[in-house]
């Protein structure tokens, strides 16, 4: 089976060889195998409608995926394919950052992911690719909140983007803690707020993040919209200092 490649687009999106099927129509007719199941984007079979799974691996992923994760794993799979077939160089520059940053936080999001055998690893990458052109930074910074060394990770990873991670990790430090951690003894508790900013409720940091998006695009740079995505949030936590 021949298909056509964009050849300068970032990422690869068209599998090499079969990585899932449909059930329904594999059951009908065995051995047949359709043009669209390699794209890294379809969640769906086209012909019948059924979901797609993988052809080896764990089936049951699926069942036990969080509905806000298929969910945006949905949107992610509808903006990749957007995007590579109106061949959009620059959202796929993008995308492939995105896939980047993640695999630095999170091996097993390499860009192979989006066509993992894992079917919870392939939703996650397909969302990831769905923040990284919503809410990169708030994204990044909460994943930044819950690994300590998360930081370390990306100054590796992006040496030349030292002022980007410095705002990542002051927006990460001002965020709220997902989890309580009452019990037990923390041992990273005493790690003070660079930034002196009084927690406030998380609800800011979605609104400054959205406000940046609203203001400069999508597709606008990710430093430009930290920039102010940050000026927002802290203009907002100096308004609200006595929310506690
Ligand atoms: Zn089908």
């Amino acid at each position: 089976m021949l298909i056509q490649r964009r050849a300068n687009f970032p990422i690869e999106c068209i599998s090499w060889s079969d990585f899932q099927n449909c059930p329904t129509c594999t059951g009908k007719q065995p051995g047949i195998s359709l043009r669209h199941w390699r794209f890294a984007w379809s969640l769906r079979c086209k012909v019948c409608g059924s979901e797609l799974v993988p052809l080896h691996g764990n089936r049951e992923g699926l069942a036990q995926l969080p509905s806000r994760l298929r969910h945006r794993a949905q949107e992610g799979a509808v903006r990749l394919r957007t995007v590579y077939r109106h061949g959009n160089v620059h959202s796929g520059r993008r995308m492939d950052l995105t896939l980047q940053v993640a695999a630095v936080l999170a091996p097993e999001l390499r860009h192979g992911a989006l066509f993992s055998l894992n079917q919870i690893d392939r939703f996650k990458a397909l969302a990831v690719i769905n923040l990284g052109m919503t809410r990169p930074l708030l994204a990044t910074a909460l994943t930044m909140k819950s690994d300590r060394v998360g930081e370390t990770k990306l100054r590796i990873a992006f040496p030349h983007k030292g002022k980007l991670v410095d705002r990542l990790a002051r927006l990460a430090e001002s965020l709220p803690s997902q989890r309580s951690r009452e019990v037990g003894a923390p041992k990273n508790q005493s790690r003070t707020n660079s930034t002196g900013m009084t927690h406030s409720p998380r609800q800011e940091y979605l609104q400054a993040a959205r406000r940046a998006i609203d203001q400069l695009g999508e597709n606008a740079e990710r430093s430009d919209l930290l920039n102010c995505a940050v000026k927002f949030f802290e203009s907002a936590s100096q308004s609200n200092v006595d929310i506690s």
